[in-house]
């Protein structure tokens, strides 16, 4: 009898096995392969219903989103060569630094407390003048990645290089570097540099970053020199348009705020660095009610803010917001998260490729995870990013279908060979200026 049994069980087994993978086999090839499933979890979508799915799934193909849904749904229709389990985390479109600069990082904390004058030139200019090489541009830029890619942004915008005919033409065309032209603000450029940068900008349909009304010095030079706002100075050189990023605009009035959205300027708020320079408040809610995309930056990070964490800038753009007009309503938890994300994309004039969760979209998602104390309990998703998560609660990153950092290790940064050599560069930056 026991040899009967084991008989049918060397017979049967492989059988059902066969049937068994015969029948997955047909099953999964009647389903369309994908490269990746992101599946389980929240899924924030930023579309434009603010579709929010509870066990929801993103199926990721190349570069690209292909579809976006729930997961049972997703899991009858795709069938990936890797999955993501991100049950138990929010899966959002990866934040948007709408202004920053990124290479300075080797300058953070090089000196602050001081006037914007001051920390120019005595310590920005010098240090910049003895120490920009290419070498600290490279690491500047590995370092700031490595930041950013831990908070969950996978889209920066950085102004600081003088980018050349030679820089633009280098990079036409590329998926990942969007080279921009980046005449600082009307203050440090003649009417001609601005002219120039605009024209060399179009020619090559690259964006242009300029800080604007920045400073209430700004405002009043202006008036006294151009007779004008300078955004009416700008729109008078026939410099705004729908290709222009505005960091800053802080001394904007009505008329304006008009000519910012008639011209479909994109304004980035960098809350952070308003309030350390002593700025001013970006009229940020009256910027929104006139349709002036706004998006949300760190800028810095050195001498305005010290760090990349957009995160934070959410927290405190709301927060600024509703001290400036001593009303908790003024700027709310899901406006913020708008900002560092499908707005933000608007602001750069890139709301068809990224920002949202949606079909065709590049594929630049996040898993932030909710096991830490800080994340318990949640109610409200959008209040949770704004006012109680943190950088540090992203775990994963993916940057166009690749993976670039999983369950908080990063993949294509050495970070232990960016932290060494960031401190190799201060020793150097401080002789330097001895
Ligand atoms: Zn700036």
């Amino acid at each position: 009898m026991r040899s009967f049994h084991s008989w049918l069980v060397v017979v049967l087994v492989p059988i059902f096995y066969f049937l068994f993978s015969a029948c997955l086999h047909a099953q999964n090839a009647k389903k369309e392969k994908v490269d990746m499933l992101v599946a389980g979890g929240t899924v924030v979508t930023m579309n434009a219903e603010r579709r929010i799915i509870e066990d929801g799934a993103v199926a990721v193909n190349g570069d690209a989103i292909v579809a976006v849904g729930s997961r049972a749904n997703m899991e009858s229709k795709y069938v990936a060569a890797q999955s993501i389990n991100a049950s138990g985390k929010l899966v959002l479109p990866g934040f948007i630094n709408g202004h920053t600069h990124v290479p300075m990082t080797l300058l953070r904390g090089l000196r602050d407390d001081v006037t914007l004058d001051e920390w120019l030139r005595k310590y920005i200019f010098p240090a910049e003048a003895k120490n920009v090489t290419e070498e600290f541009v490279r690491w500047g830029t590995r370092l700031a990645a490595a930041e950013q890619i831990r908070g969950g942004v996978t889209k920066s915008n950085s102004a600081m290089l003088e980018y050349t005919e030679k820089f633009l033409k280098r990079w036409q065309g590329d998926a990942l570097i969007h080279a921009a032209v980046a005449p600082h603000s009307i203050y440090t450029c003649s009417q001609k540099t601005l002219q120039d940068a605009a024209a060399l900008a179009r020619k090559y349909g690259a964006p242009i970053l300029i800080h604007v009304a920045e400073m209430k010095k700004e405002l009043d030079d202006s008036r006294a020199k151009n007779g004008t706002t300078p955004v009416q100075y700008l729109d008078k050189l026939g410099i705004l348009g729908p290709d222009i990023v505005a960091a800053h605009c802080i001394f904007v009035d009505q008329a304006d705020r008009k000519i910012l959205a008639q011209r479909q300027v994109g304004c980035v708020h960098n809350p952070s660095s308003n309030m350390m320079l002593a700025s001013g408040v970006a009229p940020v809610i009256e910027e929104r009610a006139a349709g002036v995309a706004v998006g949300l930056g760190t800028d810095g990070p050195a001498g305005s803010n010290n760090d990349l964490d957009l995160m934070e800038e959410m927290d405190l753009a709301a927060k600024l917001q509703k001290i400036t007009k001593m009303d908790p309503q003024a700027l709310g938890a899901k406006a913020v998260v708008e900002m560092a994300t499908i707005e933000g994309a608007r602001a750069l004039h890139m709301e068809k490729e990224i920002g949202s969760l949606e079909a065709g979209r590049k594929a630049d998602l996040i898993l932030v995870g909710l096991g830490a104390p800080n994340a318990v309990p949640m109610y409200d998703i959008y209040a949770q990013l704004a006012y109680a998560l943190k950088g540090s609660d992203v775990e994963t990153v993916i940057i166009g279908g690749r993976v670039v950092m999983r369950d908080k290790k990063l993949l294509t940064v050495d970070e232990p060979a960016v932290i060494a050599k960031a401190k190799e560069f201060k020793n150097k930056i401080e002789a330097s200026l001895k």
